[in-house]
């Protein structure tokens, strides 16, 4: 197994909520509550949960770009939050976000291959009359051709632009792409299209990758291994196919529950959670689940259930699972 590219323990992130003539704080969204993971070089992450369960928060916060709370974020066993800003600086290339709508980052008035260009000239990796080999070897790889370096935003399609998002962050030569909900808003056809290209840019430059969807068949056939986050919490995390087949979290049970699956003998029971998710501001006691959890009993609302190691790299915060 390979060395860990990034550790998080007990990462907590708090935003305050004001209100009030005074507009003090009067209480906090616990957009992130508590959690550990750790992601290998080389492998690809996928953080999955329902929108709003802080998996945005979790990839910014890794990247410094949001303050933490509390707890330790470590990128190649450096601690990012206590880095000076100059160092941090130094590191930023290594560590990348593409999010789900590149188009919003573009400047529509900047020819594309400039754009992609940008960082090189900013970080001072590259002067001025190398960028353009650079970019176009990097427009290649990512399935679009060199022509594009000249044209403009508007003229590309959303699964173009998405790999225009893929080329700014892979020109930088990065070893980890934090990738937030990058195929959300393509049809079907072109995100398939995008997976195999994430797939493929992976094996060709040893990328490691966190990949964050609400959507579990999104994460299913690009994964090594997956965590799960509710409210704040990671719920359960371990190897890809693992989870698929024993899944032992019942949010999990449910999240899977809606995923399609080809072999009609292996079909799942569909679990349907009742109500809706509750507020992060004021998540409820105990297991922050066992509002909607069909098998919740007096312990689950009473006390926290510890993230444990159940074996085979599976662990699980459940009072239910032995
Ligand atoms: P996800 O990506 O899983 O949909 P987010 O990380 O975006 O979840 O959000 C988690 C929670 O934190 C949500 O309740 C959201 O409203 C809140 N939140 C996110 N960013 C901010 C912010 N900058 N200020 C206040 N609340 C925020
Ligand atoms: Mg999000």
């Amino acid at each position: 197994m390979s060395e860990p590219i990034v550790e998080v323990k007990n990462l907590k992130k708090y935003f305050p909520i004001t209100g009030g003539l005074l507009n003090r704080t009067i209480g906090h969204v616990k957009a992130v509550d508590d959690i550990s993971l750790s992601i290998r070089a080389g492998e690809t992450f996928g953080l999955v949960g329902e929108s709003g369960s802080g998996k945005s928060t979790v990839g910014r916060t890794i990247l410094r770009l949001t303050d933490k709370t509390s707890g330790e974020v470590l990128f190649k066993g450096i601690d990012l939050h206590t880095l000076p800003p100059k160092e941090l600086r130094k590191l930023r290339p290594q560590m990348q976000l593409i999010f789900q709508d590149p188009y919003s980052s573009l400047n529509p008035r900047v020819r594309v291959g400039d754009a992609i260009g940008e960082a090189l000239l900013d970080h001072g990796i590259l002067q001025k009359g190398e960028v353009r080999d650079r970019v176009e070897e990097v427009l290649a790889a990512c399935g679009l051709s060199s022509y594009h370096y000249d044209r403009f935003p508007h003229e590309f399609s959303g699964g173009q632009r998405q790999r225009i998002g893929i080329a700014r962050a892979l020109v930088l030569d990065p070893a980890l792409i934090i990738a937030d909900e990058p195929v959300s808003a393509l049809d079907v056809s072109i995100q398939a299209q995008i997976i195999n290209l994430f797939r493929g840019l992976q094996e060709s430059q040893g990328l490691t990758y966190l990949f964050i969807s609400h959507d579990l068949s999104v994460v299913e056939h690009l994964c090594t291994r997956i965590g799960v986050m509710y409210l704040g919490s990671m719920m359960e995390t371990a190897p890809r196919d693992e989870l698929f087949r024993n899944p032992l979290h019942p949010y999990t049970k449910a999240l899977l529950s809606a995923v399609p699956i080809p072999i009609p003998k292996l079909k799942r029971d569909r679990i349907v959670l009742k109500g809706d998710i509750p507020s992060p501001a004021n998540p409820p006691s105990g297991c922050k689940f066992h509002t909607r959890c069909p098998f919740a009993t007096e312990i689950c609302k009473a006390e926290i259930p510890q993230f444990r190691h159940v074996g085979s790299d599976h662990y699980v915060a459940c009072h239910l699972v032995n």
